[in-house]
């Protein structure tokens, strides 16, 4: 027991070192989701950090859960950043926003319009609760004040955050949306909000080492893409999320070196079919972002991200596929007995109930029940 727990205890902070112990431009995922509630994948969030940097761009649900896993204090974090004001990109800003206040941290908060408006009212709607919980410190509102800046973006401009250099530009989407671009050390990673095709985008990601994208588009497991796919059917009427042809024709236009797929509505990528249709236009690697994932990629990556999840919550069964992707050899999308490992090898009888010889996603979540 004892040498089980130090072990994990050891693996964690390699973790823990892996993700911030070094001084390289890095981006973590603290949510691949969407607007539809889903305990796998927070709304959308990137966590930048260079150095003692750490700049957090959009607050979707669930993103502060996964800065707890990831040990980051609001305290430590000196930029708020927003893509837009669409609510699933900035739903958990206010507990965050709050917390920094009280924290007496000296932060940023940046983003397109309203983003002004947006800390205006939470300072007015808030203030008598703000007021009352710092006067147990003997402070008010107007004492902290000064410790926080925002700055709202309208066009293109650069400006730095600690030792980063940040570029923004506006691209399309149904309001007002920048993508940024963090540099360091000869290092960038473009961040591209929501989108439709924006020239824009390609410009500021230019030859970028990974382009984190909307990832419109992509193919469900077990489903086939009938509509938006390839796009090569779209109409021509406004629309605000790309799809397969328009983010692959902007990874390719900006000759990006990684391409990083986020902000998905479902659980499961179809990842060799999806990598299909970009592979039309770019050639790239492809990366399907995951909760705690860490770019620059590097092996282990995928490991250490569920040790951690399993640290955290060992409520949690590891997802089918997780399963697939440390089990399913001959990549046909189900484990058979040979396959199978570990626990699901000793249960394999029992879990497979229609005695096909595959475990499948259903047989796999009907312990859960
Ligand atoms: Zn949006």
């Amino acid at each position: 027991m004892m040498i089980k727990y130090s072990a994990a205890l050891v693996f964690f902070f390699s973790f823990q070192l892996f993700l911030f112990g070094q001084d390289q431009l890095t981006a973590t995922i603290t949510g691949s989701g969407s607007p539809k509630f889903n305990t796998e994948r927070a709304g959308p969030s990137v966590l930048i950090s260079y150095k003692d940097t750490k700049i957090l761009v959009d607050m979707g649900n669930g993103v502060q859960a996964n800065l707890d896993r990831l040990n980051v204090k609001t305290k430590d974090i000196d930029a708020l950043l927003f893509t837009h004001h669409h609510l699933d990109h900035n739903e958990e800003f206010t507990p965050i926003f709050i917390h920094a206040i009280m924290g007496g941290n000296t932060f940023q908060v940046v983003g397109p319009k309203p983003t002004s408006n947006l800390v205006e009212s939470l300072l007015q709607n808030y203030e008598e609760d703000i007021n009352y919980r710092l006067s147990k410190k003997n402070r008010t509102l107007k004492d902290v004040a000064s410790n926080f800046s925002v700055q709202e973006l309208n066009g293109d401009e650069t400006f730095n955050i600690g030792g980063i250099e940040i570029s923004c530009t506006p691209v399309n989407h149904t309001i007002a949306t920048m993508a940024y671009r963090f540099s360091a050390d000869g290092q960038s990673i473009v961040i591209s909000g929501d989108l439709s095709y924006s020239e824009s985008l390609s410009k500021l990601a230019k030859q970028a080492d990974y382009l984190i994208i909307d990832s419109g588009g992509s193919i469900e497991l077990g489903k086939t893409n009938t509509r938006t796919g390839s796009g090569k059917n779209r109409n021509n009427k406004t629309h605000a999320h790309v799809n397969l042809d328009e983010s692959s024709r902007m990874a390719n236009e900006a000759e990006v070196k990684n391409l990083v797929l986020t902000h998905f509505n479902f659980n499961h990528v179809d990842e060799v079919a999806t990598s299909a249709a970009l592979q039309e236009n770019y050639s790239g690697p492809v990366f399907y972002a995951e909760d705690l994932m860490t770019f620059p990629h590097r092996e282990g990556n995928k490991q250490a991200v569920e040790q951690t999840k399993n640290e955290k919550n060992t409520k949690e069964t590891p997802s089918f596929n997780n399963m697939l992707s440390k089990m399913d050899e001959n990549k046909d999308g189900k484990i058979s007995k040979n396959e199978a490992k570990g626990k699901l090898k000793e249960n394999f009888e029992n879990r497979d109930t229609n005695k096909d010889g595959f475990i499948s996603e259903n047989e796999l979540n009907r312990r859960k029940r």
